[in-house]
């Protein structure tokens, strides 16, 4: 239930706010963090630097998509190393880019309310 509310970018404390400013799948943009929940008054931006530990999160998300990439190409028959598996992991990272910087804040920020 709680990747639901992850993914939707709803916010921490009660799961009804939104953190972003826009909706975090369609947008195109790197995501404005509202100052406070706009339904709790829940603080989002903690502190300078709050978010760096993003990285991580991002970091993570990026080597799921991979690994998830990776296991697709081996079903439609791929060799267990081949340069489309590694161009196909590129791609999907990249494509993913944007969707994964504004999801890894919302994972950083339900890691660490
Ligand atoms: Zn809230």
């Amino acid at each position: 239930m709680i990747i639901k509310y992850i993914t939707q970018g709803r916010c921490p404390n009660c799961y009804q706010g939104y953190i972003f400013k826009e909706p975090v799948l369609l947008s195109l943009s790197l995501g404005q963090i509202h100052d406070r929940c706009l339904v709790c008054n829940y603080n989002l931006k903690k502190e300078p630097g709050y978010y760096w530990g993003a990285m991580y999160a991002s970091y993570g998300l990026g080597l799921l998509e991979m690994l998830l990439t990776y296991l697709a190409c081996r079903i439609m028959g791929s060799g267990t190393f081949d340069w489309v598996n590694l161009w196909a992991m590129c791609l999907v990272v990249l494509v993913l880019s944007l969707f994964n910087f504004k999801m890894a804040r919302v994972i950083w920020l339900y890691i660490f309310p």
